[in-house]
């Protein structure tokens, strides 16, 4: 399995057979609170490769079209899903057990950036979500 990985404490562990879609730096303001961290690095696993191997998530509705899906026990974020019919998991690439496994290819939400935090890369970066 290439893509395995869990939460602080071990009670959630997951694994994904498929490789990721895409995988990017988002700054929106939900990502921001929801890990309480700068900037929330996400890899976009198709769905139906993406499993839990133990334990079952606590679950956070943060917007209207979306929940994030967490340990009860540690508080580790693990994942984005959409809330209806979602074909994609966007997994925390902090909670890979190797996280260099994927790299980023983009910003998202720009506009939100907190101005302190940089990266050095040439990735495109975009103000809002994904043109
Ligand atoms: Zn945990
Ligand atoms: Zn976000």
């Amino acid at each position: 399995m290439k893509y395995v990985g869990g939460c602080c404490c071990g009670a959630l562990r997951y694994a994904c057979n498929l490789s990721p879609l895409e995988c990017g730096y988002c700054h929106c303001l939900i990502c921001q609170k929801t890990s309480a961290a700068p900037v929330l690095v996400f890899a976009s696993f198709p769905s139906n490769g993406f499993r839990y191997t133990n334990g079952h998530p606590a679950i956070y509705p943060s917007s209207a079209h979306g929940n994030r899906e967490f340990c009860s026990s540690c508080g580790t974020q693990i994942a984005f899903r959409e809330a209806e019919n979602a074909e994609t998991v966007d997994v925390n690439v902090g909670c890979l057990d190797d996280p260099l496994a994927v790299s980023p290819e983009y910003h998202i939400w720009c506009q939100s950036r907190i101005s302190w935090f940089e990266t050095a890369d040439n990735l495109p970066e975009y103000q809002q979500g994904k043109p």
